[in-house]
């Protein structure tokens, strides 16, 4: 049994983000004030960053989102601020789920030293971090309220966070009309992570009461957003953000199942994005998630988004090797879903039939 943490204080709803002043200053940190800003890459230029309460003893660091967050990237956003100065007030993340992992990650190294891939793996982190205020501009992952902050590590050729209840934000803001700039696909894909996440959730064998609770209310938000008109209109937003929320506060005390490890292998891989890669998994669930398939199919449908098909076209018998290698290492959440004996029906032939048919 574990102690469960989540983030305890927020501000949600439209215009919320006039309150990210008061939170910066809010900080518990003795001396002066000295926040850094993380901020998605989209924004520079943006008429938001004149309404970011940034002060002259500030940092701003755009963060490049072209790819997921690596340690590397992590490890040299981290030196840019310890060049500027040892005193760090707060760490802020203004982003979709790429740009609030790295704020939470940099902030885990200030406060502990090193570097990031010290802290991949679970509960590495003695110390909490700066204290850090996450700004969601995208709504999906969760990972504004998770416990973990995914990183590429090329070099040891694996993608994982430092999973550790220091890497929960203090708090954050929750403002719907941060979204109303995201792309039609993008905010489809993304949305997708919380529904994928939640039916992997309740299909899975380590149920968890509250866990269950969130999953089932982010499912609601999910099939009203998706299944209407309109997925991209205020109300739209302000649900899905409310479904990410939850969604992310559920995952410290759930796993997913077969989609994630099928996911990954093909960001591994094939390098693709984790919400759309999730998004090309589940299109082709039918033997895992018969019903949830068919809704997901309802969803595309209802949205016209089409997915990139043929991924694994032309692939050799190495990289399906590959791919299998990289699917099965999730033994946690595929135990979740099949069992432990989660071998005996994931053959090495039957992933790679579920690859040909993305
Ligand atoms: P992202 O942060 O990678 O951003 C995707 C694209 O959307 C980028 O091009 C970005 O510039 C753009 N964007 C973001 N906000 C925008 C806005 N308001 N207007 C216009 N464009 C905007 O996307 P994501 O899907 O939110 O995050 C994916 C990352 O999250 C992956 O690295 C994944 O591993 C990680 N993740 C983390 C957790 C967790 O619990 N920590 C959970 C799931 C996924
Ligand atoms: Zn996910």
């Amino acid at each position: 049994m574990r102690l469960t943490k989540t983030v305890g204080q927020y501000y949600f709803g439209k215009g919320a983000l006039a309150q990210l002043e008061a939170l910066v200053d809010s900080a518990p940190e003795k001396g002066t004030r000295r926040a850094v800003f993380f901020v998605d890459h989209f924004f520079d230029g943006h008429p938001l960053m004149n309404r970011l309460p940034v002060t002259n003893h500030d940092q701003v660091l755009f963060v490049d989102t072209t790819h997921e967050p690596s340690t590397a990237q992590v490890d040299a956003l981290a030196s840019l601020v310890r060049e500027a100065g040892d005193h760090v007030s707060a760490v802020i993340g203004v982003g979709g789920g790429s740009t609030l992992d790295t704020a939470k990650a940099v902030s885990n190294l200030l406060g502990n030293g090193g570097q990031a891939a010290d802290y991949q793996g679970w509960d590495l982190l003695a110390n909490p971090g700066v204290f850090k205020i996450g700004v969601p501009t995208l709504s999906g992952t969760g990972a504004e309220a998770s416990r973990t902050c995914v990183m590429m590590n090329y070099e040891k050729n694996l993608k994982l966070g430092m999973n550790s209840d220091h890497t929960v934000y203090d708090r954050l803001v929750l403002d719907p009309e941060l979204t109303a700039t995201v792309p039609r696909d993008q905010y489809f894909f993304t949305g997708m992570d919380t529904y994928i996440h939640c039916i992997e959730s309740l299909a899975g064998r380590y149920r968890h009461a509250v866990a269950d609770s969130f999953s089932h209310a982010a499912l609601a938000d999910c099939r009203q957003v998706f299944g209407s008109d309109d997925m991209q209109s205020d109300d739209n937003r302000e649900r899905l953000m409310t479904a990410s929320f939850l969604g992310g506060s559920a995952i410290g005390n759930s796993y997913v199942g077969v989609v994630h490890p099928f996911s990954a292998g093909l960001s591994m891989v094939l390098g693709l994005h984790h919400c759309v890669a999730n998004c090309i998994v589940m299109n082709v669930m039918q033997e895992f998630y018969p019903r949830e398939t068919e809704e997901f199919h309802g969803f595309l449908e209802r949205q016209r988004v089409t997915l990139p098909t043929g991924v694994c076209a032309g692939l050799s018998d190495a990289d399906f090797d590959r791919l299998y290698d990289a699917t099965v290492v999730h033994q946690i959440p595929l135990k979740n879903a099949l069992g432990d004996d989660f071998k005996c029906r994931l053959t090495k032939d039957k992933v790679a039939d579920v690859f040909r048919r993305m």
